[in-house]
């Protein structure tokens, strides 16, 4: 990002959020619904910095941390719940989201004015008053590790274990095409600092339930292979979920084993419990898979996307396959 030149709408320069930053005595971290671990460990990444400067940091997440979360760093302060004496310059810092609306429903009201958005994804809609949007970065950790180095505060092994997780997250432990040598050196960097790469290969990538690689099975035997084999598609109901024992948490490897098949393009898994269809959405690299879900009201990456869907599994379905056949599929 320039920081000479800006026009309105545009992001913020490092300067300009460091300088709100440092003038603002409280802050309240937002995480995303269906929170990963990158919407949580860059809030709390930078939490963890703020507290260090004598800040008051707090943490608001509608849904509850999930298991494989809990080993983070102050995971155990994040919360519904907002405290009623907050302070009148208290800055909402709203993480890894393209819109305000991805926070959920149970934020209080607050002002334009008292809203950071720290993100990465494409179409940010910049709601906040000060925006922090860079789509080039690997997560909205290495965002954050940008503030952390104009901050000019020690990266502590706590905090660069925060920032290594929403670099193994967003790279699906680097994996995906984001990994570039830059996110492998600013990786290698938190190591240094005394990340825990270990643990955080262990909680979120090995350490899975035998429920989860149950439902695996069960979502797996369901899929379907269309379009020439360019397209691979299956889906989870509540009835699977009962049958496995497990839950939403248990879905999360589903969708990559899809989109790994030779030959596939795009991949899709349906989530259709809990009242309503969230889909996620892969792509090898030709199918822009934010565009086709932007058009059925859901954003995403290039490469990884998601959405949720108003009406039944079977018009989801349609009306994704339509999406993704618009995109080139
Ligand atoms: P997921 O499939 O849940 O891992 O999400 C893949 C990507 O799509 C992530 O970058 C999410 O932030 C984004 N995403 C998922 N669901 C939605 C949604 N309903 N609206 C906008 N973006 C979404
Ligand atoms: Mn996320
Ligand atoms: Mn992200």
């Amino acid at each position: 990002m320039s920081s000479s030149t800006k026009v309105v709408g545009q992001s913020n320069t490092t300067e300009e959020v460091v300088a709100a930053l440092h003038g603002r005595s409280s802050f309240v971290f937002v995480s995303h619904v269906k929170p990963d671990g990158d919407t949580l460990g860059a809030g709390l990444a930078l939490g963890l910095a703020l507290k260090a400067l004598g800040k008051r940091v707090g943490y608001f997440q509608q849904d509850p941390v999930p298991r494989n979360l809990r080993f983070l760093p102050d995971a155990e302060l994040v919360a519904r719940e907002v405290p009623t004496d907050l302070p009148a310059d208290t800055l909402w810092v709203f993480c890894d989201m393209s819109d305000f609306s991805r926070a959920g429903e149970f934020l209080p009201k607050i002002e334009r004015a008292n809203m950071l958005d720290i993100d990465h994804h494409l179409g940010n809609s910049h709601f906040g008053a000060l925006n922090y949007v860079i789509a080039t970065e690997a997560s909205t950790g290495t965002c954050v590790l940008r503030l952390l180095k104009a901050l000019d505060t020690e990266i502590t092994p706590d905090i660069a274990t925060c920032i290594l997780t929403t670099i193994m997250t967003d790279t699906g432990a680097f994996m995906h095409t984001n990994t570039t040598a830059e996110v492998l050196r600013m990786s290698a960097e938190m190591i240094d600092l005394g990340a825990d790469k270990p643990l955080i290969t262990e909680e979120i990538f090995a350490n899975k339930r035998f429920a989860a690689t149950k439902l695996l099975g069960s979502a797996l035997e369901r899929a379907a292979l269309e379009d020439d084999g360019r397209y691979c598609w299956t889906y989870v109901d509540e009835e699977m979920l009962r049958a496995c024992g497990a839950d939403g948490e248990d879905t999360e490897e589903i969708v990559q084993h899809l989109r790994a098949v030779d030959g596939v393009e795009a991949a899709a898994l349906f989530k259709d419990y809990e009242g309503a269809v969230r889909v996620s959405l892969r792509s090898s690299g030709k199918i822009n898979v934010q565009a086709a879900a932007a058009t059925l009201g859901g954003g995403g990456h290039f490469m990884a996307s998601g959405l949720t869907f108003e009406g039944d599994l079977k018009s989801a379905v349609e009306a994704v396959h339509a999406a993704l056949r618009a995109q080139g599929l």
